[in-house]
């Protein structure tokens, strides 16, 4: 009897031995197969931060290009820099995406929206230049203090304005209203006369696209929410009942008090 249980127990004991070797490798290639994905997720969006700035380049160089041809040289030197800006830009995307693997080490200031908003609206100026889009801006006289860092304050901004700008394309009359408004909270609308939100739940998954490959990944909604929450603050869409989506980032208020505590 002894020896019969004592085989029993040196057969259940192989036979876990097995499975655990058999989860160990499943367990392996799920951690392989996760850091694959991750690795996809992340080029898609590193590509998606500096192709912005790419085509905005682009375009300056062209004009650049036509000025000298034109001997309009003073012209092509202001060309120039709005060039030399944007690479400036693209190292500090790249240095921050660098910083993901170091979490924690963002550039956080008191910062004023209402600055972030027209420094995003200028790297939009190719795009706005080459489609007649309305653009009402609506900002507070006084400062919009907000905690955060600039970069991906205005990496945002440049999000909403360019899937804005994207939405407005078969209007008659492109508008998009930008309203600042500071209360509890810093409230940044932006209200486009475009087609509207398809799809409200998926609007934030990434990888959610309704744009020809080469137009869009799908990113820009899930990093710009992940920003904005980073920043204790909320990004929310919905559609206007008069037409054209409606996106809205909220911002918790810097107090004055705090500000000096900084
Ligand atoms: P992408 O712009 O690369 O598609 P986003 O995450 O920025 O990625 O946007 C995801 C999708 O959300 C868009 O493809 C579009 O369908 C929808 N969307 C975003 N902004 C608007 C808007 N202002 N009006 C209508 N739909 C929008």
């Amino acid at each position: 009897d002894l020896r019969a249980l004592n085989q029993r127990l040196q057969r259940e004991i192989a036979e876990r031995e097995r499975m655990q070797q058999s989860l160990e490798v499943a367990e392996h290639s799920l951690a392989q197969s996760s850091k694959l994905a991750a690795l996809g997720e992340m080029s898609a969006a590193v590509s998606h931060e500096l192709n912005q700035p790419l085509a905005a380049m682009k375009t300056y160089l062209a004009g650049a290009r036509l000025l000298l041809q034109r001997k309009r040289s003073e012209e092509a030197l202001s060309s120039f820099q709005r060039i030399d800006d944007l690479i400036g830009r693209m190292g500090a995307i790249t240095r921050q995406l660098k910083s993901y693997a170091r979490k924690g080490e963002e550039a956080f200031e008191p910062l004023d929206m209402r600055e972030a908003v027209s420094e995003a609206l200028a790297m939009m100026e190719p795009q706005l230049k080459s489609r007649r889009v309305a653009i009402n801006r609506t900002m507070p006289a006084a400062p919009v203090l907000v905690l955060c860092d600039r970069l991906r304050l205005e990496q945002v901004f440049i999000n909403l304005f360019r899937n804005a700008i994207d939405a407005t394309k078969d209007s008659d009359e492109p508008q998009i209203e930008l309203i600042l408004s500071a209360g509890e909270n810093a409230i940044m609308s932006v209200h486009d006369n475009g087609h509207g939100i398809a799809d409200l739940e998926s609007l934030f998954e990434p990888f959610y696209t309704t744009k020809q490959p080469g137009d869009g990944v799908g990113l820009g909604l899930a990093i710009s929410s992940g920003i904005i929450n980073d920043f204790g603050g909320r990004l929310t869409a919905w559609n206007a009942p008069d037409g054209g989506a409606v996106f809205e980032v909220q911002l918790p208020i810097l107090k004055s008090g705090q500000e000096a505590a900084e």
